[in-house]
Formats: C-alpha cells, sequence, structure tokens
C-alpha cells in the first residue's frame, strides 16, 4: 500500500515537518513539491520542509491525486506514530552515537524499521547508522 507519513519534528532547534512516503515512485513527492514552489531538503530517505503546515501538506498531496486514505498525520490517525513508539521504546533506552558519545540521536526516519532497517542519526556530528549503543537509564 502506498504510504505518505507527515509528522512534525523539531530539527536542530528549527520546527519542521517531515515527510515520508513508500510505495510510490521515487521522486514523487519530490517532483509535487517542486510544482508548488516548496523549498524542502533531504536527510536519509526523509523529505524535510519548513514554513508549511501539515494541512496545507496534506491538501497539496490530494490536489496531485494521493489519496487521503493514503496519508497518515502525525497525531490524525490514533496517533500511528505514538504507537510504534511506544512499542520500540517502551523502555528508558538511550541511543549512543559510537563516533562522538552524544546521546543527542534519533531516529531517521518513522518508517525507519518497518520497511527498512531501524537506522538513527546523531544531531551533533550527523553520524547515520545501524549500530548505535543502547543504554538503559
Ligand atoms: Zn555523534
Amino acid at each position: 500500500m502506498p504510504l505518505v507519513y507527515i509528522d512534525h519534528e523539531k530539527i536542530r532547534g528549527k520546527k519542521a515537518l517531515t515527510i515520508e512516503y513508500s510505495g510510490f515512485e521515487k521522486g514523487f513527492i519530490e517532483s509535487i513539491l517542486d510544482k508548488e514552489n516548496i523549498n524542502y531538503r533531504k536527510e536519509g530517505g526523509v523529505i524535510i520542509v519548513e514554513n508549511v503546515t501539515k494541512k496545507q501538506i496534506k491538501k497539496i498531496l490530494t490536489k496531485y491525486g494521493v489519496d487521503t486514505k493514503n496519508i497518515l498525520v502525525s497525531g490524525e490517525i490514533l496517533n500511528f506514530g505514538f504507537l510504534l513508539e511506544s512499542i520500540s521504546f517502551r523502555r528508558n533506552i538511550k541511543r549512543v552515537c559510537p563516533r562522538c558519545g552524544s546521546i543527542n540521536v534519533r531516529k531517521v526516519s518513522f518508517l525507519s524499521g518497518w520497511f527498512t532497517p531501524l537506522q538513527f542519526i546523531c544531531e551533533d556530528c550527523g553520524y547515520v547508522g545501524v549500530a548505535f549503543l543502547e543504554v538503559e537509564e
């Protein structure tokens, strides 16, 4: 099933929306953003946009033929993300960057670990990998 997941996150202190998708042609969402003149950047497989609301993005996507039932917006549908998060982060596990030792580590992507191996990124040095040390708080 094609799926677009929209979430909002604080990335390096800035509010941003993250868009991830699966099951669509590669570059599909990016081409829509291009057509709408929306600036974005990519980090791993995640599209990051600033100064756009979740509602706006959803509206734009549906305008280009994406079915609303294939758009998951964080907080809208039973907080799907929270459900997954609560499964994988039930214990208070902190991940430690193997390169710089920072614990300022977050999941690269919501869909990471679902379709692909669970990847993490270090906010401090930018290291991306699957081999982060886990320590329990
Ligand atoms: Zn690091």
